[in-house]
């Protein structure tokens, strides 16, 4: 995200316009995105002796006071208020200064306007420095991390790229050839940073996969944790043991939630997130998600308000899973920051046209409250306001982030408003479309209590991991059904040729032949056979990617499970197939 807006700030540099205006802009998009309070231009004074710089361009984040007409930034001289900078910058370093380290008279200057850190990164064309872009942060103080200082880097070099050509643009009277040498000087210096712009959004989609496959991995085994744990609890145990089970449950469950987020956040990184747009109903979303804090509002004895303005279209057009992981973290954050008090829901519509609207959602709580300055960072990845320990609250401080870049993913965006000790209001707008009330399928039926009536069903269990595939035969005995175990896609598509099943649970992932491509060869052989009833077949996967469902679906299987695999959700499906009619074995 960062890097884009970087590489629009380099493009602003090529628009129309004069040289000082254009930097302004430029200023704005780098202060804005990297959440500085001030950013800035500084000219150096190539023929002053000793050395200076002045300040030519400037942009501050509202409330921040404006610094350009400020005499004592004009004539700087390096040697007594910058000490040790010119040495930096000169040789391309960043020069990083936290005000509490600084020696007088600069620690006063930086005093006076505010900062607390400030960074001032070079621009240099070949070895002459011609000035330096700085940053300022007035709210707290930063340590700027190797990447975004490389990110920087790249933006100072699109700066002299952009200088060099203003001047010699300027400069009518120059001889062409001189003209021609700065003019390839000041291209090349833009192309070097748009280049260094582009690898590291590639490095950043890399580290993305990386993380993507690694999240996958660690499901797996994860799977087996959990999915075993569940079925110990079900067991007659000792008080003790049952204590120490339900630990390990938990903590397994909070592992599962953080990689979750971490394979999320990495598929939204990578541009790998595929939205899944149904019709649904809003307040259904709301209503589900507040239901499932029912236990945690108990025990806080904290209420929640869903409060549906008139106009709010009731059926729309969204994808309902993302709008409800959206709603499940922020009415969960309400939830875990409020002691006493209420939680309002807020959802209201602004029309935008017949068919589109923008959904206004408010969720405010009477909670411990956000400090001001944290207001922004918040919603960077691992980031905590800082009047909460994590011990004290838990958290990985993914959340906010991923609702967030969900929200913009969407053509939407969200923001927070918040008093210390008082309470906080999270607004979030998503552009949706309406829906027909005929579109919207009704609500699926909660499951009928377990059955006597049902047809013992041939059943098959496909895994590559053995782990995983005990898990699921344990599960499957603990609901009386014996089945039959394939650790491969080939194994699985012989063993279908041989004999029919009713339900087949399949793996996707696994090497040589991989789940879609069984149950389309188990299709095949079906087809052949005009006298075989097809297989219920249920693909379970780690990951719940809507374009994943689809390759399932589309190569003719059922359902869709994802792991770690509920004792419910199998019995659900067990008697869901078990209940209709069909050939017994
Ligand atoms: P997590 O809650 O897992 O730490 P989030 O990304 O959801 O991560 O939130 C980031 C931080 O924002 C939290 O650690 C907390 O400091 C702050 N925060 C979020 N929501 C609230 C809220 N409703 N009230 C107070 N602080 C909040």
């Amino acid at each position: 995200m960062r890097m884009r807006a970087l590489a629009d700030a380099l493009g602003v540099l090529q628009e129309p316009g004069g040289y000082l205006e254009r930097t302004t802009r430029f200023l704005a998009i780098v202060g804005g995105v990297t959440g500085a309070d001030r950013a800035y231009y500084f000219k150096h004074n190539l023929d002053a002796d000793p050395p200076t710089c002045s300040q030519r361009c400037e942009w501050v984040r509202d409330g921040i006071s404006r610094e350009i007409h400020n005499q004592t930034l004009q004539h700087i001289s390096y040697e007594s208020v910058l000490p040790g900078a010119l040495s930096l910058l000169s040789v391309g370093s960043p020069c990083v200064i936290a005000t509490p380290n600084a020696t007088l008279p600069l620690k006063e200057i930086l005093e006076e306007q505010g900062i607390k850190t400030l960074v001032l990164i070079p621009m240099l064309a070949g070895s002459t420095l011609l000035g330096f872009i700085g940053l300022d942060d007035c709210r707290s103080e930063r340590s700027w991390g190797s990447e975004e200082l490389e990110l920087l880097r790249a933006a100072a070099s699109g700066l002299t790229g952009a200088l060099l050509r203003a001047r010699v643009e300027a400069d009518g009277s120059a001889r062409s050839a001189e003209v021609g040498r700065s003019r390839r000087v000041s291209l090349s210096l833009m192309e070097d940073a748009q280049r260094a712009v582009a690898a590291a959004e590639e490095a950043n989609r890399a580290k993305s996969d990386f993380l993507a496959m690694m999240s996958h991995e660690i499901r797996t085994p994860l799977n087996g944790v959990i999915g075993f744990t569940e079925l110990l609890l079900g067991e007659d145990l000792p008080p003790r043991q049952a204590e120490m089970l339900a630990t390990i449950q938990s903590c397994g469950g909070s592992l599962l939630a953080l990689i979750n987020d971490i394979l999320d956040l990495s598929k939204i990184e990578s541009g790998k997130l595929a939205f899944d747009v149904v019709p649904c109903r809003l307040q259904d979303c709301v209503s589900e998600v507040a239901a499932a804090f029912e236990p945690t509002l108990r025990d806080k004895n904290l209420s929640i308000h869903q409060v549906f303005s008139e106009g709010l279209p009731g059926h729309v057009l969204a994808d309902d899973k993302r709008l409800r992981q959206i709603l499940f973290n922020l009415i969960g954050n309400a939830v875990k920051f409020t002691r006493a008090g209420s939680i309002f829901v807020r959802l209201s519509a602004e029309a935008v046209s017949e068919a589109r609207f923008f959904l206004v959602c408010e969720v405010e709580d009477s909670g411990i409250g956000i400090p001001e300055e944290d207001l922004d960072t918040i919603f960077d990845a691992f980031a905590h306001a800082r009047n909460v320990t994590h011990r004290q609250f838990g958290g990985s401080g993914l959340g906010l982030a991923i609702v967030r870049r969900l929200l913009q993913a969407m053509g939407g965006d969200i923001s927070a408003r918040s008093t210390v000790g008082k309470g906080s209001v999270f607004t979030f707008r998503l552009p949706l479309l309406l829906a027909g009330e005929t579109d919207v399928p009704a609500p699926a039926r909660s499951l009928p209590p377990p059955r006597e009536d049902l047809r013992p069903l041939r059943l098959l269990a496909v895994d590559d991991v053995p782990t995983n595939l005990r898990l699921l035969a344990g599960i499957l005995k603990k609901l009386g059904c014996e089945v039959e175990q394939a650790s491969d896609g080939h194994e699985a598509v012989e063993m279908a040729r041989a004999r029919a099943f009713d339900l087949i649970f399949m793996d996707i992932l696994m090497p040589a032949c991989d789940g879609v491509e069984a149950a389309l060869l188990i299709r095949e052989i079906e087809r052949a056979d005009p006298l075989r009833e097809p297989a219920y077949i249920v693909a379970l996967t780690a990951d719940a990617f809507a374009e994943n469902r689809d390759r399932c679906l589309a190569a003719g299987m059922d359902d869709f499970l994802t792991k770690p695999v509920k004792v419910a959700s199998i019995r659900a499906v067990v008697e869901k197939v078990a209940g209709q009619s069909g050939p017994v074995g």
